[in-house]
């Protein structure tokens, strides 16, 4: 997805471009794949909030370039218990933010939306700009709008290693070596190996994570519009459930509780369903919905790339700033995507980018740490 991002930026200004993907564009074996993703302005600070912001008009964009619907407004409802984490940052950079919300408590959820039954303790708040996007269509506009302006993409090409060379760098694949004036290395959960070859051991952990999509007794109600997006949090942790409306394929309501799953290595094989994370799911999330028939028409994995403070990595590497490193997960990296590729070229064709950040640089101390399960 990154990559993707990338190249459509670079390939926009104008400039040769290159996108090496080891299996093919919006392939499921990484953490981009699946009929929708949420973006989102529910954010526990002012910068990521104007970058969500940003990139709700860049997806716009993307979307009017590629004649394609990519964003399926369908407003949202966050709750927890009152001392859920993130809960009251959110509300204060909201409010500096200028970001409209409104405060719900369970009585006043249940009132506009029946089919959800928080937990007793549950508060939150309602916010409106909240949106699905259609997650396998924004991959593949990307990658179409940067091969439609120039950008050359090689599929099923793996890339071994990444080398200096003079100002510039060599990239060795298994078809060969690739030579150019810069690289991008968003290799999503696979980029700690490339990046320790570079001197960088970056203490990011790879989880497995797994949704599961649930037959609805009746369509209508779970349609966009009349079921939001929801969130729930919790305390003590940053691990969040969340419901999703009805769209795509695999068909069904989707519900997901993440940051529980076993860390994995990013070479292992996709496995058969894990019961554990199912099991954690019945038991959390999906006692806060009803109307559901308890079928589950699909159960699909995928990876979350964990740094310490959830943050992104975004930077030139220390030593060749001819080499960027991009990991921008932590399982809130897809919404940003149009803009965090406009970074990245700034960054890869030797450009102060226009945004601030700062937060996201390579030598910052949380990188010194590793990332815990139970944090915030
Ligand atoms: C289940 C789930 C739900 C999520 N929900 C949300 C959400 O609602 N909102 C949100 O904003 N974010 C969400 N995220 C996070 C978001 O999807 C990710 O942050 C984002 O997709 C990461 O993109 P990426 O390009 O870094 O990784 P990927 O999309 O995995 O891309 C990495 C690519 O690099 C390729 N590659 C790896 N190694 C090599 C190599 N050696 N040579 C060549 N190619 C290579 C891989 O094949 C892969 O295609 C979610 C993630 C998951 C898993």
């Amino acid at each position: 997805m990154i990559g993707s991002a990338v190249a459509y930026a670079v390939a926009r200004r104008g400039h040769a471009v290159t996108l090496v993907e080891r299996f093919a564009v919006g392939n499921d074996r990484g953490s981009s794949h699946g009929p929708s993703r949420i973006i989102r302005l529910t954010y526990q600070s002012t910068d990521y909030i104007a970058l969500a912001r940003a990139s709700l008009g860049a997806w716009h964009e993307v979307a009017e370039a590629a004649g394609e619907r990519l964003i399926v407004p369908c407003g949202g409802v966050d709750f927890g218990p009152p001392d859920a984490t993130y809960m009251n940052e959110m509300r204060s950079a909201m409010r500096l933010s200028g970001v409209p919300y409104e405060e719900v408590d369970r009585d006043q959820i249940v009132a506009r939306y029946p089919q959800l039954t928080p937990p007793d303790d549950a508060t939150g708040f309602f916010q409106p700009d909240y949106a699905m996007l259609t997650a396998d269509r924004c991959v593949a506009s990307l990658a179409a709008g940067a091969r439609a302006a120039g950008a050359v993409v090689r599929e099923g090409e793996r890339v071994l290693g990444v080398r200096p060379s003079g100002g510039g760098v060599l990239v060795d694949t298994d078809h060969g070596t690739i030579a150019g004036s810069s690289v991008v290395l968003a290799a999503g959960s696979w980029v700690g190996p490339l990046l320790r070859d570079l001197g960088l051991a970056l203490p990011l952990a790879v989880l497995r994570e797994q949704l599961a999509f649930f037959e609805p007794a009746d369509r209508a109600s779970f349609a966009p519009g009349r079921f939001p997006l929801v969130l729930q949090r919790f305390a003590g942790s940053t691990t969040l459930g969340s419901i999703f409306p009805l769209l795509g394929s695999p068909d069904g309501v989707k519900m997901m509780i993440d940051r529980i799953g076993p860390q994995i290595d990013p070479d292992d094989p996709p496995c058969g369903v894990d019961d554990v994370i199912q099991q954690r799911l019945l038991e959390s999330t999906f006692g806060s919905v009803r109307g559901l028939t308890g079928r589950v028409n699909a159960i699909v994995q995928c990876r979350y790339t964990m740094a310490p403070d959830e943050d992104f990595i975004l930077d030139r590497h220390p030593e060749h700033q001819q080499i960027v490193v991009a990991s921008a997960c932590s399982g809130h990296g897809f919404k940003f995507a149009p803009v965090l590729g406009d970074v990245l070229a700034d960054l890869a064709t030797g450009r102060q980018p226009t945004w601030d950040i700062a937060r996201f640089r390579l030598d910052r101390p949380a990188l010194k740490g590793r990332w815990e399960a139970h944090r915030g």
